[in-house]
């Protein structure tokens, strides 16, 4: 396929760690900030392929994982609620609340449906017009203009039974916090392609020149993953700590303006709860005082919810890199994709579920599990379902 075989050339991945392999002379822990990252170094083995002073951290980039569980139970409770239409994307559906999910909502006679866009929503609450009707509007950078969009659309159009339930951050802010954490062991960044194709690169400088961090603009695909880790091992091992962009294709320096528009005209920054890690200052959006109408937290006063995080679960740990997935002892037992007590087991771009689908130790493993660190990248590559 177009733009994916290229970026999973089993031939160019040997070069790119050939290359790795002899520019490191000492440990390095290198953190992604993406889910879609951690799928990708999961899934093809990539981690087991680097050289074993390359560590690398799979920090809170998953959109569905980072959604406090405070605002899991709002939407359950709003989608509880009669006359109103819950719209969300199928991946939310799952994440555990405090008590039950969204599909045990709709077992329960809630109106809860899947839609693949926030317009689609939109169109549903201008077909019913005497519903309300809600977007659960989360995620990083990438998915805000979509829904900054369809707020702006609604009140272009004059719905008014349309509201969003928000709970959108942003990366930045999140970067500083985790290089602020006293067990901080992050040395160097691959910062998130599909965010900064949208935001652009002009918030990383400061924070690399603070924390003295390399930041690398990374892609998903194999290649795009070794050449992050290359490009963030070459400048740890010279002592520079610069932005680089190795997603050219994706990623202009300032990033895409008519998205940045949308948003600051639809949103404020705010601060913002991240599960497993807390409130962040200055690490979210909310709609602003011209789209206040729209939130679903105001117009169904579910502001104050008491909420409770199994005990047994430590997400907050595997998403600040204190521990690997298969270190929680709920792992692959009594946590599982098909039962799982957090969120990082839910969403195929959660570490945890990553590590269950294709790293289950003493388990089913996956022959990228099966190859030895030191395999040819071929084996790794090729053997992976997509490769
Ligand atoms: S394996 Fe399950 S219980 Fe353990 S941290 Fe991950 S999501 Fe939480």
């Amino acid at each position: 396929m177009k733009y994916i075989d290229e970026f999973q050339d089993p031939a160019l991945a040997r070069r790119l760690l050939d290359d790795i392999h002899a520019t490191v002379t000492r440990p390095w822990a290198l953190m992604e900030v993406c889910g879609g990252q951690t799928h990708s170094i999961i899934r093809h083995g990539i981690d087991q392929l680097l050289p074993e002073q390359v560590e690398l951290i799979h920090g809170p980039g998953c959109p569905v994982c980072v959604t406090p569980l405070e605002v899991i139970d709002k939407a359950l409770e709003i989608a509880s609620r009669p006359n109103v239409i819950f719209c969300s994307f199928g991946d939310m559906l799952r994440v555990p609340g405090s008590g039950r999910d969204l599909f045990r909502v709709r077992s329960e006679g809630g109106d809860v449906r899947v839609v693949y866009s926030p317009l689609d929503a939109l169109r549903i609450a201008q077909q019913n017009p005497d519903r309300e009707v809600v977007f659960f509007g989360i995620g990083f950078e990438t998915t805000a203009p979509p829904n900054a969009m369809t707020v702006y659309q609604a009140r272009r159009l004059g719905i008014r039974n349309f509201s969003l339930l928000v709970s959108h951050v942003r990366v930045p802010p999140a970067i500083e916090a985790i290089m602020q954490s006293p067990d901080c062991r992050v040395q160097a960044f691959l910062a998130a392609g599909h965010v900064c194709s949208v935001m652009g690169v002009a918030e990383y400088p400061a924070l690399a020149e603070r924390y003295r961090v390399p930041i690398v603009v990374t892609g998903f695909e194999p290649l795009d993953v070794l050449e992050g880790v290359r490009r963030a091992v070459r400048q740890l091992e010279r002592g520079e700590h610069t932005v680089d962009n190795a997603y050219a294709r994706a990623v202009r320096e300032e990033g895409n303006p008519a998205a940045q528009a949308m948003l600051a005209d639809v949103f404020e920054v705010t601060d913002r709860a991240w599960r497993g890690i807390g409130t962040i200052p200055g690490s979210g959006w909310r709609l602003s005082e011209r789209y206040r109408a729209y939130d679903a937290e105001l117009r169904f006063s579910v502001e104050a919810i008491a909420t409770r995080e199994p005990a047994e679960c430590r997400s907050g740990e595997v998403l600040q890199g204190l521990i690997k997935p298969h270190q929680c002892e709920a792992f692959g037992t009594t946590c599982t994709p098909r039962n799982p007590l957090g969120a990082t087991m839910v969403s195929s771009e959660g570490a945890c579920a990553a590590y269950y689908l294709y790293r289950r130790l003493g388990g089913t493993t996956t022959a990228a599990t099966t190859a030895p660190p030191t395999a040819p990248v071929t084996t790794a590559v090729e053997a992976s379902p997509v490769g």
